[in-house]
């Protein structure tokens, strides 16, 4: 499905999966003014489809909007989209254990100049594909490269915007993880405080059951991150968003206060991190339970499973 825009929204279709026609000065090419999110389907075992906090997804699009100086796409307008490609290829939401529909919409600058400012045309898309279970045979930990040499985001940057350049700017660290023989990347910001992977948030977990997740203005709030942490608050825990120190991630496990440190995101949902390898160290990481419970209350949530009890879910396929 594709909106443009240029001076209001307009023009809203469905087109048949393809190749976009560019001209080669459009603004996106040259200055990466893009934004997306990542968003998925559920199919419940009544057949009926469902999205989870689609207004979330909305809001942070409308936020990296700003950043970007791109046109805001209303509300309504990205749950329509949803609607749309539902009501088109809603045969493509598989059903089962841990598959979905991911949801891919993006915006970019297409309007054809040189100069650097602001494009006025704009289009909006929303393509999407089948994910299968990201994990195959059960959730495994995952081991975490420590990024020294580089940042994905900086300080006044667009960090806490969904945004490409972001990601272009992860993939050398994250090349330097498979290296390195890890799976994922964790960046720190300028102070040595803990951010995040390259595509999933962070929480430790310490020994009274405090659930810590770093805070920064360049990170990228997800929102499973925030899902997560309102289960654990429901549940009875203490959360707190704060800056973590390396050093105290590092002394943390060292003495046994940190009992249990995860990853979240929309990929993934929730995984624990196994080892954390820099320059001249590799710390195993406790292995708790937390983690994988709050993984199974949420996915029961968004599948159907288990009562929705803050209305998370959004039916899309009536
Ligand atoms: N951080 C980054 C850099 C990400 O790309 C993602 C995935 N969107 C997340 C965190 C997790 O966000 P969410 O839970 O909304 O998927």
């Amino acid at each position: 499905i594709c909106w443009s825009v240029r001076g209001g929204w307009h023009r809203p279709r469905v087109q048949p999966y393809g190749p976009i026609t560019l001209d080669p000065a459009a603004a996106v090419l040259h200055y990466g003014q893009e934004i997306f999110e990542g968003i998925k389907a559920y199919r419940h075992a009544d057949g009926s489809v469902h999205t989870f906090r689609p207004d979330q997804n909305a809001r942070r699009l409308q936020r990296s909007a700003r950043r970007l100086a791109l046109p805001e796409l209303p509300e309504e307008y990205f749950l329509q989209s949803l609607r749309e490609l539902i009501a088109v290829d809603g045969e493509w939401v598989p059903s089962g254990d841990d598959q979905s529909l991911y949801l891919r919409p993006f915006m970019f600058a297409k309007e054809a100049f040189l100069g650097v400012r602001p494009a006025q045309k704009v289009a909006y898309y929303l393509i999407a594909s089948p994910a299968g279970a990201y994990f195959k045979g059960g959730v495994q930990p995952v081991s975490i490269w420590l990024s020294e040499d580089y940042a994905r985001a900086g300080k006044g940057g667009t960090g806490a915007a969904k945004t490409g350049g972001n990601y272009a700017a992860s993939l050398l660290p994250q090349a330097e993880a498979y290296e390195q023989g890890c799976d994922q990347v964790v960046f720190l910001d300028q102070d040595g405080n803990v951010e995040e992977l390259g595509g999933m948030n962070v929480i430790f977990v310490y020994k009274d059951g405090t659930l810590v997740t770093p805070q920064s203005p360049s990170i990228l709030e997800g929102i499973t991150r925030e899902s997560i942490l309102q289960l654990a608050r429901d549940r009875g825990h203490k959360v707190e968003g704060r800056h973590v120190s390396l050093a105290e991630w590092r002394d943390g496990v060292a003495s046994g206060d940190i009992v249990e440190v995860f990853a979240c995101g929309t990929a993934a949902v929730v995984t624990p991190i196994g080892t954390l390898k820099g320059k001249d160290f590799i710390d195993e990481q406790p292995s708790g339970t937390l983690a994988l419970s709050l993984r199974e209350e949420l996915t029961d949530i968004q599948y159907g499973r288990r009562d929705d009890r803050h209305g998370w879910l959004v039916r899309l396929d009536a």
